[in-house]
């Protein structure tokens, strides 16, 4: 069906159809030897920066691709369409490259950007901490000036990317007696001494991909390693680079359920049960009916705040709104197609099952639900 979001058209269909190519040629086959493996391949980044699949949003000056949040909308919803989550690009690209192009000096974004868009370097952020998750303000690892270093000592968990990550931007207390504003973003590589990864973390779902425990163990990193001007800058940054990672989920979320209702149309026509086939049930229909009005209603206002990311408009609250909303329904309309297929959608080989088990973590990562009902409910 062609697409008929707003924000996206012919100029986007090159990306498009090198994205799909893409996955098709050097994910989908390998997608159960990542589950298997907890990561994947590692050259496969290599392979993306060759045909120009990283940092496609960094500009051309640092060897991005010189693009927009659209582009990186388009590689979102082509690995959702192989119903892929093994590979953190989305955190890669429309996450850690853009902290470092808004935030970096030019002496970072000329040291890392170029590295991170031919796969040279595989990029992570190390926010969550054992004891504290959503009140990010109480992060305990500690970044210690000592002359021109940052001695850095903590640990962190749940880090996406963080069993191949070569470059982590660390949330870390500057001064810890000043709350938020004791807060900085520091930029570790990973082959600094005192980095240590811990285990690949075996999760319900998203199998495929390398969520691990970072420590920090006196690491020591230039003061230039700091993101921005100052220090204390840390939180503030966070603030405003969020909403892209919340848009990224709900793009992703919205994408699934498009996914899987196309995969459950097909499956339940095939499907015989009583001499018919499935989808001529009056439940089927109406549930897939229920389903695709759903994914509708999430696409028409994911896609309005894409447009209005793309223009600069996007405000806090409403991407809250579309990360809650969507990841909620994103869950509905995956059970239900689970349920469509009867056994075989708890099969690992049909995709609808593991869909339904790598989309749960969406209303928990990126900010809680509940957290984005707080933000909303302050607006109001
Ligand atoms: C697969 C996966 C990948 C992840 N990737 C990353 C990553 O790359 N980098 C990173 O830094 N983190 C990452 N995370 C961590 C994720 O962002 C946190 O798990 C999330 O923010 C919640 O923190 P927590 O787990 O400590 O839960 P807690 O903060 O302990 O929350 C527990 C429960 O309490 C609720 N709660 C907490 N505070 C409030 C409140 N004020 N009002 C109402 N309810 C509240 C929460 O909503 C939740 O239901 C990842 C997590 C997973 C599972």
């Amino acid at each position: 069906m062609p697409s008929t979001s707003p924000w996206d058209g012919p100029d986007l269909d090159p990306v498009r159809d090198l994205a799909r190519s893409f996955f098709a040629k050097e994910v989908e086959p390998n997608v159960g030897k990542y589950i298997d493996a907890h990561h994947v391949d590692r050259d496969l980044w290599n392979k993306a920066g060759d045909v120009g699949l990283l940092c496609m949003s960094i500009p051309e000056e640092y060897e991005g691709g010189g693009g927009t949040f659209a582009h990186e909308a388009v590689l979102i919803e082509e690995q959702a369409r192989i119903g892929d989550t093994s590979w953190g690009v989305s955190l890669h690209n429309g996450i850690i490259a853009p902290y470092i192009t808004v935030y970096g000096t030019e002496e970072q974004k000329r040291k890392w950007l170029p590295a991170m868009a031919s796969g040279e370097m595989v990029g992570a952020i190390a926010m969550t901490e054992p004891g504290t998750g959503s009140d990010l303000q109480a992060v305990a690892t500690r970044a210690v000036r000592e002359g021109d270093e940052y001695v850095i000592n903590g640990s962190k968990t749940f880090i996406t990317n963080g069993g191949q990550a070569d470059l982590i931007i660390v949330v870390a207390k500057t001064d810890p007696a000043q709350g938020a504003k004791g807060i900085s973003l520091i930029v570790v590589e990973a082959d600094r001494e005192g980095f240590r990864r811990g285990r690949l973390l075996d999760k319900v779902g998203q199998r495929g991909q390398d969520t691990s425990e970072l420590f920090f163990d006196n690491v020591r990193v230039p003061v230039s390693n700091l993101l921005g001007e100052s220090e204390g800058m840390g939180f503030i940054q966070l603030m405003q680079q969020l909403p892209q990672e919340r848009l990224i989920i709900a793009v992703a979320a919205v994408a699934g359920m498009e996914v899987a209702l196309e995969r459950t149309i097909s499956y339940t026509k095939e499907r015989e049960a009583f001499g018919r086939p499935v989808f001529g049930f009056q439940n089927t229909k109406f549930s897939l009916a229920e389903a695709a009005t759903t994914a509708r209603i999430a696409r028409v206002f994911v896609d309005d705040c894409i447009s209005k990311h793309l223009r600069g408009e996007l405000d806090i609250p409403t991407v809250a709104m579309a990360k809650w909303w969507t990841t909620e329904q994103s869950m509905d309309v995956l059970d239900t197609c689970m349920q469509l297929h009867g056994g075989y959608g708890y099969m690992n080989e049909y995709v609808v099952g593991r869909m339904w088990a790598d989309a749960r973590v969406q209303k928990v990562y990126g900010g809680t639900n509940e957290i984005m009902k707080d933000i909303i409910s302050r607006t109001l």
